[in-house]
């Protein structure tokens, strides 16, 4: 028999967190942003609960090369574009929709020979500083684009720093409205924040990511109550063993922690190898048999240990939910200083993965 632990895929969940993405968004099409292969959950899994979106957006080719091949014919944006001239060859076998954000890239995109017209979204660098042109410049690099005989559409694009949070998206917007001035197209803003909670980033395209997983932008569960998202993914395991500790007796590597009287320890089949994170403290948040309870002492690379205090019942072979239905994964996340992206997307490969 296998290891007890195991991640499910709801797709019904990330097919209901896409409505959600509407809803918010109803003029807009929706980019269902897949990167890092969906975010842990695996880009053919998450394709059957999200293959009602307008289009998908990604960063690697191979991984738009995996969703032509599960039959995905509509359109793929590339949210980097391309690193080098053999890359637009792809691009142009396969259909995909390519960012442009920085000089070289349009000088790879000039020397090109496509078959078909491509559609480019000329990212602008609105005040993140991360990728694009500045406002100033925006125009020029707009007018070279279109003076291009490959290109077809050309859809204007930028990427929010602080649309989770208490800065905003005013600054942007405002940067934004001022470099693309007087210049046509359809428009594509939003992230899942924007998407969420500033309607007047919609346009034509919205590009929810962290949403359509159930999770939360800002990393705050409390962010997202009442909008009716679901955790796409529970990680789940089993007790595999139980201690009895003694007052003064202590867990795990390190000795981290001491009971302070005599309490039972769970160990539960999951560990860093598994994407658990190890810097997880003494409290973090964990589910067994229903109940709510607390990682205890270090996380080690196949175990960690939980308080069985509150779980009198509990004993080998009792689930424990690490995160997803019934315990947010904002809420574990939270408790190691991070994201619920960063949970996802470190899900190990050797996590058995069922669709449910
Ligand atoms: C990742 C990404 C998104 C989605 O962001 P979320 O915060 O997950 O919604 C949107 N646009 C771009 C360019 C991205 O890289």
């Amino acid at each position: 028999m296998p290891r007890p632990i195991r991640a499910t895929i709801h797709t019904a969940a990330l097919a209901n967190n896409l409505d959600v993405a509407r809803r918010h968004a109803p003029d807009a099409k929706v980019w269902s942003v897949v990167k890092a292969n969906a975010y842990g959950h695996g880009i053919e899994r998450a394709f059957p609960g999200l293959r009602e979106t307008d289009g998908f957006g990604l960063l690697d080719l191979n991984e738009a090369v995996r969703l032509r091949e599960l039959g995905w014919a509509g359109p793929i944006l590339l949210l980097e574009g391309f690193f080098e001239p053999a890359d637009l060859k792809v691009i142009d076998e396969y259909g995909l929709t390519t960012t442009v954000h920085c000089d070289e890239q349009l000088r790879m995109l000039e020397g090109a020979r496509l078959s078909k017209p491509l559609t480019v979204q000329l990212k602008m660098n609105s005040g993140m500083n991360r990728l694009g042109f500045v406002p100033e410049r925006y125009r020029a690099a707009w007018e070279r684009v279109r003076a291009m005989p490959g290109v077809g559409q050309i859809v204007l694009m930028t990427h929010f720093s602080d649309a989770d949070g208490e800065r905003g998206v005013d600054y942007q917007m405002e940067a934004f409205e001022r470099g693309a001035r007087d210049i046509p197209g359809e428009r594509c803003l939003a992230n899942s924040a924007a998407t969420l909670f500033h309607p007047q980033t919609h346009y034509a395209w919205v590009r929810p990511g962290i949403a359509l997983y159930g999770g939360s932008p800002s990393g705050r569960t409390a962010d997202v109550e009442g909008l009716g998202l679901q955790p796409a993914m529970t990680l789940e395991s089993e007790v595999i063993a139980v201690q009895e500790l003694g007052a003064g007796q202590t867990v795990g590597y390190g000795s981290v922690f001491t009971a302070e009287r005599p309490m039972r320890i769970g160990v539960v089949a999951c560990g860093y190898a598994d994407g658990y994170p190890r810097h997880a403290p003494t409290g973090t948040p964990v589910l067994v048999a229903g109940i709510l309870t607390q990682v205890v002492g270090r996380v080690s690379m196949d175990m960690l240990m939980v308080d069985l205090s509150p779980v009198p019942e509990a004993r080998v072979g009792s689930n424990a939910v690490l995160w997803g239905r019934g315990l947010p994964i904002d809420d574990v996340a939270c408790a190691c200083g991070t994201i619920g992206y960063e949970l996802m997307c470190a899900l190990a490969p050797r996590v058995p993965v069922i669709e449910q």
